[in-house]
Formats: C-alpha cells, sequence, structure tokens
C-alpha cells in the first residue's frame, strides 16, 4: 500500500514535477488546482499527507488549511512563494507541518514528504525515548483527550490547548502561544489567565494519575509537556 499524497498547486509545470518525482518514488498521487477540489478530495478519501500551496486562484492554502484542521490531523507541508509567509506557515495560528520556499528541487520535497511520513508514523513515541509511549491520546473528532486510558474532563480552552502541548511533547510553549492555540479569539489580557488554566490542566490529569507532573513549567518562558515519560511497570 503506497502513502497517498495530496497535491494542491495551480501551477501546471510545477504541479507536473511534482506528480513525477512523487510517483517516482513510490507515492499515489492525487493533484487539484484549487481550493475547492482540495476539501472535495481530503473529505472524500484519507491522504496520508497534503501538499499545499499558498497562493491558490480560489482561496489561499491558509484558509484550506484551516477548513481541514476542523475535522483531519493530517500533515500538511506547504508550497510558498514568499518567505514572508513563511512565519505563518510554521506559527500555531495556521499549524502547518512543514514547508519548502519556491523554486524547489522536486527531490528536495519528496525527501521532505518522506521525513515527515517517518515523524509522524512514530508520533506517540516521545524522541529518543523508545517504549515510553506517550500515555496521552487527542481524538480531534470528539474533542476529548485520553490520559492513561482515561477520558479527561476539559473545557474547550483546556482541550485545545492540552492539544497544542502533545502535537509536540518538550516543546516550550510561551504564554502568548498557548493563547493563540487555545482560543478563537485571543486577547491580550487572557494571557494572565494562561497560569490558571495551566494550573486546571495539571490537576485533571493528577487526579487520573498521580506522582507524575505532565507539563513541566520553564520560568519566565512559558510550559510544555513532558517529553520523556517514565516507562509504565
Ligand atoms: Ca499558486
Amino acid at each position: 500500500m503506497s502513502p497517498k499524497i495530496l497535491i494542491v498547486e495551480d501551477e501546471p509545470s510545477i504541479a507536473e514535477n511534482i506528480v513525477y518525482a512523487l510517483e517516482t518514488d513510490g507515492f499515489a498521487v492525487t493533484a487539484v488546482s484549487t481550493g475547492r477540489e482540495a476539501l472535495e478530495k481530503a473529505a472524500a478519501q484519507e491522504f496520508q499527507l497534503i501538499i499545499l500551496d499558498v497562493g491558490l486562484p480560489d482561496m489561499s492554502g491558509f484558509e484550506v488549511c484551516k477548513t481541514l484542521r476542523l475535522t483531519k490531523t493530517l500533515p500538511i507541508l506547504f508550497l510558498t512563494a514568499r518567505s514572508s509567509e513563511v512565519d505563518r506557515v510554521v506559527g500555531l495560528e495556521i499549524g502547518g507541518d512543514d514547508y519548502v520556499v519556491k523554486p524547489f528541487s522536486p527531490r528536495e520535497l519528496a525527501a521532505r514528504v518522506r521525513a515527515i511520513l517517518r515523524r509522524v508514523s512514530t508520533m506517540p513515541l516521545p524522541p529518543g525515548k523508545a517504549g515510553a509511549v506517550l500515555p496521552l491520546v487527542i481524538d480531534d473528532i470528539r474533542c476529548q483527550a485520553v490520559y492513561f486510558g482515561t477520558a479527561l474532563v476539559l473545557s474547550r480552552y483546556e482541550f485545545r490547548m492540552l492539544k497544542a502541548f502533545a502535537s509536540h511533547p518538550g516543546r516550550v510553549f510561551t504564554r502568548e502561544q498557548l493563547m493563540e492555540a487555545s482560543s478563537e479569539e485571543p486577547d491580550a489580557s487572557m494571557e494572565r489567565t494562561i497560569d490558571t488554566h495551566v494550573k486546571t490542566l495539571r490537576a485533571r490529569m493528577r487526579a487520573v494519575k498521580g506522582g507524575i507532573d505532565p507539563i513541566v513549567t520553564h520560568r519566565g518562558i512559558g510550559y510544555s509537556l513532558l517529553e520523556e515519560w517514565p516507562v509504565e511497570p
């Protein structure tokens, strides 16, 4: 079974090059040229990864990504024409997994695709700690987080915060980043309440499993999810 890749690119010569490079590499490729077609294809079929151009004729790749993210967690690799778009791509606001700036070599792109798929398929394993599986499963469809086998009762805000943490175990998130990740309408005054939400989240997780502090405080910077989990006896 070849991994299925959806390519969304409106410039035919670029799309053809990508299709050729990925098919040569053994991927099953579907190519479309508009945001609308991309959303239709993604709704109808399961893909392992999407390559998404930022500048599409009917809507921006960012909008396509935001819509996809409501229901899908699959990795998205952006094609950008301007380096000024890169900040948005990698920011929490958009939630892209990687990007390639045009012009790029199709071989380089294929290598990126392979790297992302490798990363994603081992995602439950924290880096460098084989065997210590992250005891946290984020279920986007049900907006539910399962911790050590127990569903956590979380506010929408806490759920989104935990989802951001779980997307990159060990990565330190600033209060501002957490605020943006967890709220639809981030507001500077909320930054102060982040500490309170983290405290609640910690308490809820400790109620399921005492003895582990799942959220690490980085004084003066922010918070991260524990990276190296104790191996269960
Ligand atoms: Ca374009």
